[in-house]
């Protein structure tokens, strides 16, 4: 028979529940109870320890299953799971179930003698008759998933699409769909069809949460009133396009979550013991510990003879905390890039979600609690929520609710925490690290951090591998308990950390942190040399960069400039246009961190296929066809001028240089400079300092630039071919549809045609010649391209080192032949295994 462990941080509570169950269940089911902290267990509390006793106590060849009460409940039995034998652990499962009404239903189905996954779904569904009879709610605390209107409604239009982005919808792009869905005059609803969760609305970050909707989930949005077609077509592009994130960022992004608390054990001998737990971040530290303590806020418990006041109150924390929020988010965009900055914007999100809102304000209103009593209540019930979603990505979730609503509860109280500051270097030891904590430490004396909760994927994860701070996660509460005095050793790559390394540890420790950091100056002292092939042709090697961040990485490996700069990422996660000055300042940064080296700075690529939602755009058929980069901007004047103000005032600080994306005619080209010129002499006039001449090159991406490119080449100074957009134009197969992914190869001989032609013309006019699609850096297109006689590689930074080694090891005149044969072969696989072979015969690979 399965059976029961209760956990709850009350013992009353939880022993009165054994009684009850029992006189529904029987006396032959067995319960155990962990329940309550301290010496008695007579606190309130909850304790790993204890409720690792409590479920080998009870332990069955059917199962165990663990009910919990709120909260640190939770977290507590997941730490449990470390401490019991892994054969007892698989036994376990945790129920999201309430614990009363689920523990009785738990007790009566568990003594009938069904199965652990009957039992837990039994336990699960224990609200639903209470919520019916209430009606669908429960007085004081709205459900978080929306009932949405009667379907049968026929006014509603709607699109299916599938989730191809690496997570699904989790935080940052259910931010961003919520963002784009709120700008829609529409109602909007969106059902997961793959496991039937909602429909929710489309405008709650917490609601569409609940819908659990992951990668290759199929959903439906449904939109009805006056913008619901537009609104429909807008989302379902978001959607397509991956919500902005990079295709394949699944496989480059951070390893895929796995169950931290299971997979951790600890080895323990006193003071002198070693821990294990999750790598991940790499590297090697030994320093003195320092324990971080998030501290609750205050919540008063009484209630109010003036609503209104309490909830003026509240909209003035919420203010507070926003204000905050952004300054937060411009400090991390300049210190690790957008990207891992914009958990900062779903943060501010959070701040108006109707489903934290609605059931404080009726909490104030109608039950007369305090402004952070209700907030704090209507949080509860939100992480509670969270916590409650199957998927661990979602579930980590709750830890962004409870972060800002702590922010709030702060502000309410009138408390402020100061930005904590090292004297010494240190290894961080927290719970858990939220973004809003990260962003207040003073991260240059932290040579490592531990945490005892969140996965590969949680934020101050994330932030360490950007940072390059060695980090382990996933470890037993004891390290919590040693005194600061304590050094620890640490090693990100195995996952171990040492408590008062012994001096044979601490010495091994220190060589590995040595050879480390040789390891890292190693490889970034190659790849700082130029790369000139055997016969002494020297190949440039840039860098693609989409913000700060990248760019500084490409200096740091050895790029001699950035051949392409994306300024999509000034414009993708907003709400408005960047302003002239904000654009100004991030390029002139970029530029500054490339020391002198040629930025070349693309102007904006968006349209078609990634709409800005400030930028009024028709629906279009073939969005890539369409309206987008240089065709957007000549079609926006304004938009144009300011960027090119922008840059050329930056260009005056910083060696820069502009390229325009998606050149199809002369034409355009013409009216491009026409644009730039006119734009010099408006600064020129208005006595601004800008960069003039500059110079100026196009990306050749579409067939009709590439065949009459020696018609071009006398009106730029450069060409950059874009061997993403040109690949899928030669071929006709759009470059994001995976089942035309057989058809993108950039090594077909019709693109190498293309790319000989282009290389031809340039060189002829005494032009040059780059390439900064994905091709570029493939290992296999390296020989090839520079064969055909390309003068400049502009890659991922991480790319930069085998891409060197690559040139390093060949000859011009080798990869001029490989090259000529590769032009005359049929079909791209007989070129990718003649590049193979080639690269084998030089021992680098392929
Ligand atoms: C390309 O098309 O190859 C290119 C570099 O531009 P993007 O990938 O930004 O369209
Ligand atoms: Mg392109």
């Amino acid at each position: 028979m399965v059976s029961l462990v209760l956990v709850s941080h009350s013992k009353s509570l939880a022993e009165s529940l054994v009684g009850l169950i029992r006189q529904m269940a029987g006396r032959e089911l067995k319960i155990g109870v962990a329940a309550g902290a301290g010496p008695d267990h007579e606190e309130f509390g909850t304790d790993a320890t204890d409720i690792a006793r409590a479920i080998t106590e009870v332990d069955s060849p059917d199962g165990v299953l663990v009910l919990m009460d709120l909260g640190s409940a939770i977290l507590s039995a997941e730490m449990a799971l470390e401490l019991i034998p892994p054969d007892i652990r698989q036994r376990v499962r945790f129920c999201p179930g309430p614990l009363v009404e689920g523990g009785i239903a738990a007790g009566v189905q568990a003594s009938l003698g069904s199965d652990i996954e009957t039992v837990c779904r039994e336990a699960h569904r224990a609200l639903q008759p209470k919520a019916e009879q209430l009606e669908g709610s429960v007085e004081g605390v709205a459900p978080v998933v929306e009932v949405a209107p009667p379907l049968e409604a026929q006014d509603f239009h709607q699109v299916e699409v599938v989730l191809k982005n690496a997570h699904g919808l989790h935080a940052r792009p259910a931010a961003r769909f919520v963002q784009l869905a709120s700008k829609f005059d529409a109602e909007i609803l969106v059902t997961n069809l793959t496991n039937q969760k909602g429909p929710v609305s489309a405008k709650s970050l917490n609601a569409l949460a609940t819908l659990g909707a992951l990668r290759d989930h199929r959903i439906r949005i449904m939109a009805r009133g006056k913008q619901a077609t537009e609104a429909l077509e807008a989302l379902r592009r978001l959607v397509e396009d991956r919500f902005g994130e990079p295709v394949g960022a699944a496989e480059g992004g951070p390893p895929p979550i796995q169950p931290v608390v299971a997979e951790a054990e600890v080895e323990v001998q006193g003071e002198e013991g070693v821990f294990v737990g999750l790598p991940v971040s790499d590297g090697v530290a030994v320093a003195r510990l320092y324990h971080y303590e998030s501290l609750p806020p205050m919540v008063p418990h009484d209630y109010t003879s003036d609503p209104e006041a309490e909830w003026e109150r509240l909209q003035d924390a919420l203010e507070k905390v926003r204000g905050a929020i952004q300054a937060r988010y411009r400090e991390m965009v300049a210190r690790v890039g957008p990207e891992e900055a914009a958990i900062f914007e779903a943060h501010a999100l959070l701040l108006d979600d109707p489903d934290l809102l609605q059931p404080a304000r009726r909490l104030i209103f109608e039950q007369r609690y305090n402004a952070a009593w209700a907030w704090q209540t209507s949080v509860e019930a939100m992480v509670a929520q969270y916590q409650s979603l199957d998927d661990p990505y979602l579930r980590q979730r709750a830890q962004d609710v409870q972060d800002v609503g702590n922010q709030v509860l702060r502000a309410l109280s009138g408390e402020s925490r100061e930005k904590i500051v090292f004297e010494y270097p240190v290894i961080l030891v927290a719970d858990e690290l939220t973004p809003s904590e990260t962003a207040q430490l003073d991260l240059e004396h932290i040579q490592g951090i531990i945490t005892l909760s969140g996965g590969p994927t949680s934020h101050s994860a994330i932030l360490a591998r950007s940072l390059g701070i060695p980090a382990v996660t996933g470890l037993p509460p004891a390290i919590k308990r040693l005194s600061s005095e304590t050094e620890l050793g640490l090693n990100g790559f195995r996952g171990r950390v040492w408590v008062n390394p012994d001096e044979r540890v601490r010495n091994e420790l220190e060589v590995e942190r040595r050879r480390w950091l040789e390891e890292r100056q190693k490889l970034l002292a190659s790849s700082l040399q130029p790369a000139v092939t055997r016969d002494g042709k020297r190949v440039e090697v840039v860098a693609n960069a989409g913000n700060l961040t990248d760019a500084q990485l490409a200096a740091q490996n050895g790029a001699k400039g950035i051949g392409l700069l994306r300024t999509e990422f000034l414009f993708l996660t907003r709400q408005t246009p960047p302003s002239e000055e904000e654009q100004f300042q991030a390029i002139r940064d970029i530029g500054l961190a490339l020391k002198g080296q040629p930025v070349i700075v693309r102007t904006l690529d968006v349209g078609g296929d990634k709409p800005l939602p400030y930028i009024p755009m028709e629906p279009e058929a073939n969005p890539f066809l369409g309206v987008r980069a240089l065709r957007l901007s000549l079609q926006q004047p304004d938009l144009f001028r300011t960027q090119l103000r922008a840059i050329l005032r930056a260009g005056a600080l910083a060696n820069l240089r502009i390229m325009f994306p998606m050149v199809a005619t002369l034409e355009e080209v013409e009216q491009a400079r026409e644009f730039l010129s006119q734009v010099h002499s408006d600064l020129e006039s208005e006595g601004i300092v800008h960069a003039w001449p500059i110079e100026t090159g196009i990306m050749v991406e579409i067939p009709s630039a590439a065949i009459k490119a020696e018609a071009l080449a006398p009106a730029v100074d450069f060409f950059s071919i874009g061997t993403n957009d040109l690949t899928q134009y030669t071929l006709a197969a759009e470059r994001g549809n995976p089942h035309l992914a057989y058809l993108g190869d950039g090594l077909h001989p019709a693109v190498l045609r293309l790319i000989e032609q282009v290389v031809q013309a340039a060189h002829q006019e005494g032009k040059w010649v780059g390439v900064c699609g994905e091709l570029a850096g493939e290992a296999e297109a390296v020989p090839i391209l520079v064969g055909l006689g390309v003068d400049e590689l502009s890659i991922n930074p991480a790319g930069i080192p085998k891409v060197k080694a690559i040139l390093r090891a060949m000859t011009m005149s080798e990869a001029q032949s490989l090259a000529q044969k590769a032009v005359k072969c049929a079909k791209a696989s007989e070129v990718r295994r003649m590049a193979t072979k080639f690269l084998q015969a030089l021992g680098v690979g392929g």
